[in-house]
């Protein structure tokens, strides 16, 4: 059977053995991916009377069935339990999300505008940007702002650790940034990253793919595509097999023809490794991958801040993102990931738990000069090496002394920085202690959830592997539009720049 394009069908998991015929669908365009990137570079075309089909990994979540336990966000919503690690000097998870709306679903809903210096610094380096995409981007920022409702967080909503880092903030004479979302009427219910069940965030999944939809869009949900197929050097479709959404048992074999084109945006791990498998090569494939790794910091109050009462991010400082390479934020984490950060086990494990209510956490996230690879690794699947750098440490180190300044100025009455060799926990006069963390990313908890590269732009065909349209080099009608095309750090959220990214870039596919 070959679906009809224009139907605004969802299909879902479909069961079959290896050897039954493959379940067939066609469009002009198959859209691989449905996070930032897919989402809205399928809207557009759909937008522009193309037919589209979206293929996608993970499956589709009603607001209402998103898990309520970080153990069950991590099964359910995450890509591989969140458990992809960065191999290298030290082992940081690399956390994205596998559903519909793809880690728009779990994110905060941060949203920034791509900082000016950053088309000036793409123009240096990757031979494209400056002024006048610039424009393009923040054009279509402005309507992505429109409509996804972006607003700052009420003040009613913003809970009392957001409220601490504000007072901490102005007495240090810290530059607040700017700190928008995009939610409707966010309930400051603290849970973003297991997906919002209130419904108040504007992720994907529930803004442009319903409207892709709407629009006559097919989507296939629990469907990782395991292949581009090539007629030449021209994408003509994709192939892969249905996962059940639980058990993930292998389902059905699909193909998807697509008569215009394939663009992927599958994210910085698997979209380099999507292309590897389906046999693209570029002596830039998988390379130039960066990240903004972050780590918490604890403060401990007197009274009770609740971290899980407000928003979940509902504050932050770029003032050092030039100057330091850092961005603060607030953040706040689930009881059982806590458990996870607070080091000892038993009677001093729930001793310290003892203290949630009072505890704060807040974050530096390093916009760090270290590069890796996404090389494929069994099965196919993305496997990323990277190590940060010496002054990577440095700067995190730096930001674990404003994070405990940022505290004590609030009131802490003292901070857990939770680094291996540093004291449990540290008062107000100790924060000397903190110059003795060595410059060793092993001694660092930290996470990257802001991921970049693999399929970067440019326009040096030896060290691109995509023209700054993102159009995929040597091939026809192959673009990449996520995470992975983006040449450098931002040292800001990144799913507005990618979200912008994706709309000029469609717009330009549609006028030809
Ligand atoms: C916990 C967390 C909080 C964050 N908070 C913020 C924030 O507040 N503000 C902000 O700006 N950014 C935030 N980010 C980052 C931001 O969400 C991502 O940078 C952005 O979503 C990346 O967009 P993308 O299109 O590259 O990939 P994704 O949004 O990750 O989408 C990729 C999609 O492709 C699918 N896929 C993968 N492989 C295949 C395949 N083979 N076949 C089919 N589909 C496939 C995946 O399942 C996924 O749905 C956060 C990230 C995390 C993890
Ligand atoms: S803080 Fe709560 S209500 Fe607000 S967007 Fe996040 S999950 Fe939704």
């Amino acid at each position: 059977m070959v679906m009809p394009p224009n139907n605004g069908t969802h299909i879902g998991f479909k069961a079959g053995r290896v050897w039954d015929p493959e379940f067939c669908a066609e469009a002009d365009w198959v859209v691989v991916g449905t996070g930032a990137g897919g989402a809205v570079a399928a809207l557009e075309l759909a937008r522009g009377g193309e037919s589209v089909c979206m293929v996608e990994a993970g499956p589709w979540r009603e607001p209402r069935d998103y898990p309520r336990s970080s153990y069950a966000t991590m099964r359910d919503n995450m890509d591989g339990w969140g458990a992809t690690i960065a191999m290298g000097r030290a082992m940081w998870p690399i956390v994205q999300a596998s559903l519909v709306g793809g880690t728009t679903v779990v994110n905060s809903a941060i949203v920034v505008r791509t900082p000016g210096d950053i088309f000036d610094e793409w123009k240096r380096d990757h031979g494209f940007g400056g002024r006048a995409l610039a424009d393009d981007y923040w054009s279509a920022q402005d309507v992505i702002e429109r409509e996804l409702s972006v607003t700052a967080t009420p003040q009613a909503t913003m809970g009392r650790t957001n409220e601490l880092a504000y007072k901490a903030g102005h007495a240090l004479g810290m530059h607040d940034h700017d700190m928008h979302r995009n939610i409707d009427d966010c309930l400051g219910s603290g849970n973003c990253m297991q997906g919002c069940t209130n419904d108040r965030k504007r992720s994907a999944n529930v803004t442009y793919i319903p409207e892709a939809l709407a629009m006559g869009a097919t989507l296939m949900s629990s469907a990782p595509v395991f292949q581009v197929r090539f007629e030449r050097k021209r994408a003509a479709g994709v192939i892969g097999r249905f996962v059940h959404p639980r058990t993930r048992q292998k389902g059905r074999r699909f193909s998807v023809r697509a008569r215009k084109g394939v663009i992927v945006a599958a994210s910085a791990t698997h979209s380099p490794a999507l292309l590897m498998r389906s046999g693209v090569r570029h002596r830039a494939m998988g390379r130039y991958f960066r990240a903004h790794p972050g780590s918490g910091i604890f403060g401990i109050y007197d009274d009770p801040v609740d971290m899980n009462k407000g928003a979940t991010q509902g504050w932050a400082s770029t003032q050092f993102r030039t100057t330091k390479g850092l961005k603060l934020e607030t953040l706040s984490i689930p009881l059982e990931l806590v458990a996870s950060r607070l080091s000892g086990a038993g009677h001093t494990l729930k001793r310290r738990l003892g203290a949630y209510r009072n505890l704060a956490m807040w974050v530096l996230a390093v916009r760090a000069e270290a590069t890796g690879r996404v090389v494929r690794g069994p099965g196919g699947k993305p496997i990323v090496f990277y190590s940060a750098t010496k002054s990577d440490m440095v700067r995190f180190r730096e930001g674990a002394k404003l994070v405990a300044q940022m505290h004590f100025a609030a009131g802490a009455k003292a901070i857990v920085p939770g680094v291996y060799g540093i004291p449990y926990s540290l008062g107000p006069d100790e924060l000397h202690k903190l110059d003795d963390i060595p410059p060793d990313p092993r001694v660092w908890t930290a996470i990257m959830s802001h991921i970049f590269g693999g399929c970067v732009m440019g326009t040096d065909p030896k060290r691109s592997v995509c023209t700054p349209d993102g159009a995929v080099r040597g091939y026809k009608q192959l673009y990449v539009m996520d995470a992975s095309a983006i040449p450098s750090t931002l040292g800001v959220n990144p799913q507005h720049t990618i979200m912008a990214m994706a709309r000029v870039q469609s717009r330009r596919i549609l006028a030809g």
